[in-house]
């Protein structure tokens, strides 16, 4: 498994974003799958502790189930961003199927302009359409947090080591992924900060 996107895969891929331009050492945090009792709630805290803003792809059928959380998200400033209604894998969901999923949730936020297709996984003949009316956001650094059999210390270490200004870092607002994500959040952060970089959810 690949911790970064390899250069040729987003090379396959161009009009999907694996990272930014930056002048400025920015970087931006980005947070799948919520809302999510509880989680989204204790990663908000440490993002107005920490004073920065991210990015969160949500779930559209978990912003039914949970509006206060995305209230909240919205609140403190952050960005939200479709993640499709149901999360359904492109690769094995047709395309009508699959662009109807996205606007299901798109439906719940008419302002927004960002996708992040779930898994990554999506077709050309998806990334055909769905490119005229969103921007197409992937990433170039993958936690890992959603990794059962990993440990928050390697969690990390994959964050730290493979950051670099422009980059897009992935993890995850589910319960899943909160053992590994709630030992080291702020310290990545604050590790992060060390090394000069500033977080962006302006996209
Ligand atoms: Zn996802």
């Amino acid at each position: 498994m690949f911790v970064t996107t390899p250069k040729f895969i987003q090379a396959l891929f161009p009009s999907l974003i694996w990272r930014k331009e930056t002048l400025d050492k920015n970087i931006w945090l980005t947070f799948d799958d919520g809302p999510s009792p509880h989680v989204t709630s204790w990663i908000l805290s440490i993002l107005k502790k920490e004073n920065i803003k991210a990015t969160f792809f949500l779930i559209g059928q978990k912003i039914e189930e949970f509006p206060e959380l995305v209230g909240a998200i919205v609140k403190d400033g952050h960005t939200i961003a479709n993640h499709s209604y149901s999360h359904k894998n492109g690769w094995l969901t047709n395309k009508e199927k699959y662009l109807e999923d996205i606007e299901r949730c798109q439906a719940l936020m008419p302002n927004n302009k960002l996708f992040r297709p779930p898994y990554g996984k999506i077709t050309k003949a998806q990334i055909a359409v769905l490119k005229e009316k969103y921007k197409i956001i992937l990433w170039d650094v993958l936690s890992y947090d959603f990794k059962q059999n990993t440990n928050p210390k390697i969690v990390q270490e994959n964050i730290i080591k493979n950051t670099s200004a422009g980059s897009i870092i992935v993890m995850h607002n589910n319960q899943m992924s909160f053992k590994n994500l709630q030992p080291i959040l702020e310290k990545t952060i604050q590790q992060l900060k060390i090394e000069g970089y500033n977080f962006s959810a302006t996209w």
